[in-house]
């Protein structure tokens, strides 16, 4: 049951081959089994699962349920899950319960999916390899000794072990796809504002955004379907229809124009990851797309610009953990700004407190020119780089990751090789665009991911383009050894 994606298990509920109550204990079974190591989760929610569960059998008894009926999923610990602890990967939020549930666990409820737990991340969803959590490094199941990615690097390494069968993430510079690109999975960030922000933990609020890990493509139509849309408690969700996104996956790829970034295959790309991505785009061709080389000039300038942007909202978000409200408190201050500088001096990790140093500099009164007003104008020129290439291209194509999985603690003490792990995914965000990340072939045993970036919200296309091909090629079918 465990190696089958979300379309095979609807089916598998529909006809009767197995209970929702079944297949969520199975899960619950394999992350007994394997989480010890793998540190996917911070909290399994084993008793509201099989009591969700129990409620979709019923749904489906009656005829009355939808696709995600009795699906089990793993939620990134980023969304607020009402009477179940969300730590955001933090230790200011060690001993926080939300009252109300995110807009997206709200989708899932009313879609009687169920909720097998919620999954690590890097503290506060700052992170390339998910070793900034408070609960611990989480290991890559392909090779447990290197990372999974991050932030969202619980969601990956659990869908990509089967101990859920796709899973939630969030992505503000890459932290759904780069993480999906190390661990197998298809990945999909969706334009900004696609899916509704509240109650999801802020990190930078311009960037941030919801999406999928799953193993197909059509798995994230599924789950995108019930995700989007417009919600009156997030203004920048945008008000749009939502169209069924499994409708045109069946397209053929004829005459579609792929534009390839000569940014984006130079240095600091790894030859054997360029090979495989050059291998799946001439696969592409096949299918008879076109390749367009165009240019995307200022793309060295997009992590430089993000590493002002993100840390100045992020100083500006993370301002509210003040031991005042709620979240963790110092013991036995001596006063009350000896309270907020303890508070928070305690509760928030090493990476945390540098975003929000950098932040707290680029936004004071003598730098906020220099420095945060000029990453601003840099973000439209990017923006503008992408408006000018979608004139010619449908979409475009490059590597995801520079490279494959690096070994735990390479490059934990620095920040800056740390941070180029996303340089292929971070202008994406600072655009807004929508990006996935599709499995296209390993090096040195480790997956590599494509990535198939859009123009804004032609999610659909995205999902076509990824699923022609997973029907013509099997490595998202691939799965770690000692997980199978
Ligand atoms: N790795 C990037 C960072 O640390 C992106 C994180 C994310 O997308 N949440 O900021």
């Amino acid at each position: 049951m465990h190696s089958k994606t979300i379309a095979e298990l609807a089916e598998g509920l529909k006809i009767g081959d197995f209970s929702s109550e079944e297949l969520t204990k199975s899960f619950l079974q394999r992350i007994k089994q394997y989480d010890a190591e793998l540190n996917s989760f911070i909290t399994v929610s084993e008793d509201h699962a099989l009591a969700q569960a129990r409620a979709a059998d019923e749904l489906i008894a009656k005829g009355a349920s939808s696709v995600l009926t009795g699906i089990p999923l793993a939620q990134k610990d980023i969304f607020c899950t009402n009477g179940i602890k969300t730590t955001c990967g933090s230790k200011m939020l060690d001993n926080f319960i939300a009252p109300y549930d995110a807009t997206v666990i709200h989708h899932f409820n009313q879609a009687g999916a169920v909720m097998l737990g919620k999954t690590n991340m890097d503290e506060f969803a700052m992170g390339s390899s998910n070793e900034t959590s408070f609960y611990g490094s989480v290991k890559n199941p392909w090779d447990t000794t290197t990372v999974p990615g991050g932030s969202s690097g619980g969601s990956a390494a659990a869908v990509a072990a089967r101990l859920a069968p796709a899973a939630t993430g969030t992505d503000t510079g890459g932290s759904i796809r780069q993480p999906a690109a190390l661990c197998g999975l298809t990945g999909l960030k969706p334009t900004y504002g696609r899916i509704s922000r509240y109650g999801m933990i802020a990190f930078a609020s311009s960037l941030d955004q919801a999406g999928t890990f799953t193993q197909t493509a059509e798995d994230s139509a599924l789950m995108l379907n019930v995700m989007s849309g417009f919600d009156e408690k997030d203004s920048t969700s945008v008000d749009k229809d939502v169209p069924d996104y499994t409708a045109n996956l069946s397209q053929p790829l004829n005459g579609l124009k792929i534009g390839l970034p000569k940014e984006y295959f130079g240095e600091g790309l790894n030859a054997d990851v360029a090979k495989v991505v050059e291998e799946a785009v001439a696969e592409y061709k096949k299918m008879g797309a076109e390749i367009v080389d165009i240019s995307l000039p200022n793309s060295h300038l997009s992590v430089p610009a993000y590493y002002v942007i993100a840390p100045a909202e992020c100083s500006s978000n993370l301002s509210r953990f003040d031991g005042v409200r709620f979240g963790y408190r110092c013991e036995d201050p001596k006063d009350l700004e000896d309270m907020y500088k303890r508070s928070r001096g305690e509760g928030f990790g090493e990476e945390v407190k540098r975003r929000i140093m950098i932040g707290a500099y680029v936004l004071s009164a003598g730098y906020y020119d220099a420095y945060y007003l000029k990453a601003q104008k840099i973000r439209r020129l990017i923006s503008d780089d992408f408006k000018a290439a979608f004139e010619k291209v449908d979409v475009i194509m490059g590597p995801t990751s520079p490279e494959v999985a690096f070994k735990a603690g390479e490059k934990s003490d620095d920040p800056v090789s740390m941070y180029l792990s996303d340089i292929y995914t971070i202008a994406t965000n600072l655009a807004g665009l929508p990006g996935m990340s599709v499995p296209c072939g390993f090096s040195n045993k480790m997956p590599v991911g494509l990535q198939i970036i859009g123009n804004y919200f032609d999610e659909s296309r995205l999902l076509n383009i990824a699923h022609q091909y997973q029907q013509t090629t099997g490595w998202h079918k691939q799965m770690p050894e000692g997980y199978k």
